[in-house]
Protein backbone atom coordinates (compact mmCIF):
# COMPACT_ATOMS: atom_id res chain seq x y z
CA UNK A 1 0.00 0.00 0.00
CA UNK A 2 1.11 3.19 -0.54
CA UNK A 3 1.38 6.48 1.66
CA UNK A 4 -0.23 9.68 1.40
CA UNK A 5 -0.55 12.99 3.42
CA UNK A 6 -3.56 14.04 4.14
CA UNK A 7 -3.77 18.20 3.78
CA UNK A 8 -7.30 19.64 5.17
CA UNK A 9 -7.00 24.06 4.28
CA UNK A 10 -10.04 24.93 6.54
CA UNK A 11 -9.96 28.25 4.59
CA UNK A 12 -11.57 27.31 1.35
CA UNK A 13 -12.71 23.44 3.16
CA UNK A 14 -10.71 21.53 0.43
CA UNK A 15 -8.66 18.47 0.90
CA UNK A 16 -5.45 17.42 -1.11
CA UNK A 17 -3.79 13.94 -0.18
CA UNK A 18 -0.20 14.76 -1.99
CA UNK A 19 1.38 10.59 -2.51
CA UNK A 20 4.39 10.27 0.36
CA UNK A 21 5.47 7.09 -1.08
CA UNK A 22 4.56 4.55 -3.32
CA UNK A 23 4.39 0.95 -2.33
CA UNK A 24 6.63 -1.07 -4.44
CA UNK A 25 3.59 -3.17 -6.35
CA UNK A 26 2.61 0.56 -7.75
CA UNK A 27 6.41 1.75 -8.13
CA UNK A 28 6.32 -2.01 -10.63
CA UNK A 29 3.53 -1.10 -12.39
CA UNK A 30 3.90 0.86 -15.05
CA UNK A 31 0.71 3.33 -14.61
CA UNK A 32 2.11 3.34 -10.67
CA UNK A 33 -1.65 2.06 -10.10
CA UNK A 34 -1.70 0.69 -6.57
CA UNK A 35 -4.49 -2.49 -5.79
CA UNK A 36 -3.82 -2.21 -2.24
CA UNK A 37 -5.36 -0.06 0.41
CA UNK A 38 -4.62 3.98 0.71
CA UNK A 39 -2.48 5.04 3.98
CA UNK A 40 -2.42 8.05 5.65
CA UNK A 41 0.98 8.61 6.89
CA UNK A 42 -0.03 12.07 8.40
CA UNK A 43 -2.90 14.34 8.46
CA UNK A 44 -2.65 17.79 9.44
CA UNK A 45 -4.60 21.77 8.71
CA UNK A 46 -2.70 24.54 6.28
CA UNK A 47 -4.51 27.03 8.43
CA UNK A 48 -2.94 30.37 6.37
CA UNK A 49 -3.31 29.28 3.13
CA UNK A 50 -5.44 27.82 0.67
CA UNK A 51 -5.40 24.68 -1.09
CA UNK A 52 -2.94 24.62 -4.72
CA UNK A 53 -5.91 25.04 -6.39
CA UNK A 54 -7.40 28.06 -4.70
CA UNK A 55 -4.05 29.71 -4.45
CA UNK A 56 -3.75 29.51 -8.20
CA UNK A 57 -7.40 30.93 -9.26
CA UNK A 58 -6.31 33.75 -6.93
CA UNK A 59 -3.40 34.32 -8.81
CA UNK A 60 -5.17 34.37 -12.36
CA UNK A 61 -7.64 36.25 -10.99
CA UNK A 62 -5.50 38.91 -9.54
CA UNK A 63 -3.55 38.99 -12.79
CA UNK A 64 -6.92 39.71 -14.99
CA UNK A 65 -7.95 42.75 -12.20
CA UNK A 66 -4.47 43.91 -12.51
CA UNK A 67 -4.55 43.89 -16.63
CA UNK A 68 -8.05 45.48 -16.50
CA UNK A 69 -6.94 48.07 -13.93
CA UNK A 70 -4.13 49.21 -15.75
CA UNK A 71 -7.00 49.79 -18.92
CA UNK A 72 -8.32 51.59 -17.35
CA UNK A 73 -5.63 53.86 -16.40
CA UNK A 74 -3.77 54.15 -19.27
ZN1 LIG B 1 0.40 0.91 -2.87
ZN1 LIG C 1 -9.32 25.13 -2.08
Amino acid sequence: MCWYERIYYPRCHHTETPLVRYCHFARNDPGHQCFGAWNYQREYEQLDSECNDCTRRRTNLVRENGLRWRNHTY
